[in-house]
């Protein structure tokens, strides 16, 4: 077989963060950049997952963004199932609020260290709503040192204007590229 038929390597990613900050409006936006923004995108139940081809400088990869809810009543059962496999990790805090930047080191890290293999998994963490810059509550600089402190990648995006959306998905494969 030539490359060209070669099948792209398929890429797990998960989606962690609190219910209301972005993380199936950043999917969508990924899927389908010419959508407007959804703003009655109902609460997640249970897990979703949604595929989309990336071409990076590492080559193409069928990337499988799997989605949930924050919300614990679900996650709790679905989480050995929602990080089987898994390549790479997208969490997600809104610039726009505090609570939900504290949410990280206080929830979504442990989460993580308890049910997936951290230290294999790429990790990327990602400022949502940054088109909302007069209600913002968390500086780059404090998310910059919780990013050196757990050995992450940072960048801000808005799934309102699209910045920065295709660049965190296609970063984290660098990311995990860069180790094999
Ligand atoms: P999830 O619970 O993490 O999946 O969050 P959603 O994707 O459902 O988004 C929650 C709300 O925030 C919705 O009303 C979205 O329209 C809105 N939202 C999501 N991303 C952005 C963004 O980048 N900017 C703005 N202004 N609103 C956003
Ligand atoms: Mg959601």
């Amino acid at each position: 077989a030539t490359a060209s038929t070669t099948k792209p390597p398929l890429y797990k990613v998960v989606m962690l963060g609190d219910s209301g900050v972005g993380k199936t409006s950043l999917v969508a936006r990924l899927t389908n950049p010419n959508a407007p923004l959804n703003h009655d995108i109902s609460a997640t139940m249970g897990i979703e997952f949604d595929t989309q081809m990336l071409d990076t400088p590492h080559g193409k990869v069928k990337a499988q963004i799997w989605d949930t809810a924050g919300q614990e009543r679900f996650a709790r059962v679905l989480l050995p199932t929602y990080f089987r496999k898994a390549k790479g990790v997208i969490l997600v805090y809104d610039v726009t609020s505090a609570k939900s930047f504290d949410s990280l080191g206080e929830r979504w890290m442990a989460q993580l260290h308890d049910h997936a293999n951290s230290d294999e998994l790429a990790k990327l963490l990602v400022g949502n709503k940054c088109d909302l810059e007069d209600s913002r509550e968390v500086t780059k600089e404090k998310a910059e040192m919780f990013c050196n402190e757990h050995g992450m990648e940072h960048l801000e995006t808005s799934a309102k204007s699209g910045a920065n959306v295709l660049k965190a998905f296609e970063r984290l494969i660098t990311i995990r590229a860069r180790r094999r």
